[in-house]
């Protein structure tokens, strides 16, 4: 053995139990009670819990948009990420244009990763207009262990119904999941257009120029379009209470519907847009009313939604404050580092969340949909060490001052904490602990999803 944890409660997705977890060659040896140390490296977490290492399945790091890029990259972005007990996160490959290949993108995007980041990593990709019909690039970028395509329902980059209906169909022959940001573009153009006329542009508006109703419309659409292709389908960003019933109906009738929402909507209202720091919270969806919180609460808790994460995307309040109206304020929010402790202060700690109802939405679940399990997703012998020694006790302020992303904010400041990652390991190796990041540059790995 090369290291034992002694006397903590391993959590799972299954259950909660006092055991020891031995470590060798990066993997998970043994979990049991009493393991012997055998002359290895042993640390005693009395009174700590251990989790999985989290996945984010859903980040951008060092996204650029024209000569907008994020303020993290994949060295900023996986630092931030070990310090909060995320072990492997999901980013994705986006073709420059449709005329790009898709193998071009991706081969572009995992160099960049491999030269940068500190723990491992999987891709979405990205498939623009044109792609959704060249099955053999399709085909390829699973082979390479690239398993999920995203598409969009609005922006430029967005694919028709039609479109997407074709892509649904060969992702299920190829065996990927076809994940999708729903918002109709219809009903948020329209709303734009009626917002600038009126001259309602400062970012208080923000949120009604994206309605509810557009993420439902879009979901509703998405659902049938999958059910017409007998296609399982994964709703990202889920920000309404509507949005998370829609997919609900379609589990009720026994269909492969996913749906993940991020902490801001949980936790966050769009009251803060009308606030002097408005801009600083704008992401797309948009924050909605306490009662989506609640109801996507209760989504969670059900198991209608299956995973957090959180859509990091991160510019600086310079970055932000540039912006002079809601639709040319760069869109997007930091979150990696904060998703594992905000879960279990306001999901486990307030009632909402069982542990192992956690331990399923932060780790086991995305590892199962983009094929990265039982490698990754779980404390079982034969996984990866990837292991977070999270201290139920500990309090904290949330404040930028200690958080570790370039963006220098966050939207959880002042959020009172009881609970954080103490230490997290990455196959084994220490590269956190208490408060300083001990890992490097490159030592992340691709991990290829199979499905
Ligand atoms: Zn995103």
């Amino acid at each position: 053995m090369d290291l034992v944890l002694k006397g903590g409660l391993v959590v799972t997705a299954e259950r909660v139990e006092e055991a020891d977890v031995a470590v060798k060659d990066g993997k998970i040896a043994a979990v049991g009670p009493d393991l012997p140390p055998e002359g290895a490296e042993v640390r005693d977490v009395t009174g700590r819990y251990l989790f999985p290492g989290v996945i984010d399945a859903h980040v951008h790091y060092w996204m650029a948009i024209g000569d907008l890029v994020t303020a993290d990259d994949w060295f900023t972005g996986t630092r931030l990420a070990a310090c909060g007990g995320v072990t492997t996160v999901i980013d994705y490959a986006e073709p420059a244009s449709p005329a790009e290949p898709l193998t071009a993108s991706l081969e572009r995007r995992l160099k960049e990763a491999g030269e940068q980041a500190c723990v491992d990593y999987g891709l979405h990709q990205v498939v623009l207009p044109g792609h959704e019909d060249d099955e053999r690039e399709l085909a390829a970028v699973v082979a390479r262990g690239v398993p999920s395509f995203k598409v969009f329902t609005t922006y430029n980059q967005r694919l028709s119904l039609d479109a997407i209906g074709r892509l649904l169909e060969k992702a299920r022959r190829l065996g990927a999941l076809v994940t999708v940001h729903c918002e109709d573009h219809g009903i948020i153009t329209a709303r734009k257009e009626e917002l600038i006329a009126a001259g309602k542009t400062d970012p208080a508006y923000h949120a009604l120029s994206r309605p509810e109703t557009a993420e439902v419309k879009a979901i509703r659409d998405v659902i049938a379009l999958a059910g017409k292709a007998g296609a399982s389908v994964y709703i990202v960003h889920v920000s309404t209470g509507g949005g998370a019933a829609a997919i609900a109906a379609a589990r009720g009738e026994g269909r492969p519907v996913y749906g993940e929402t991020c902490p801001h909507y949980l936790l966050l209202t769009a009251e803060k847009y009308a606030g002097p720091e408005g801009r600083l919270y704008l992401m797309c969806p948009p924050l909605r009313t306490a009662g989506d919180n609640e109801e996507l609460w209760r989504h969670l808790a059900a198991g209608s939604l299956q995973v957090v994460a959180t859509d990091h995307c991160s510019y600086t309040p310079r970055q932000k404050n540039a912006g002079t109206a809601f639709y040319n304020t760069p869109s997007g929010v930091p979150g990696t580092e904060t998703l594992l402790p905000l879960l279990y202060s306001f999901g486990v700690r307030s009632g909402r969340l069982t542990l192992p109802q956690m331990v399923k939405v932060l780790a086991t679940n995305p590892a199962r949909l983009f094929g990265l399990y039982p490698r990754k997703g779980d404390l079982a012998p034969g996984s990866d060490a990837d292991i977070v020694v999270f201290n139920p006790r500990k309090e904290v302020v949330l404040t930028a001052a200690h958080l570790h992303s370039a963006a220098g904010y966050t939207i959880f400041e002042g959020f009172p904490l009881q609970g954080y990652p103490e230490a997290t390991y990455l196959r084994g190796r220490l590269i956190y602990e208490g408060g300083r990041f001990l890992g490097r540059a490159g030592d992340g790995c691709f991990i290829p999803g199979r499905r």
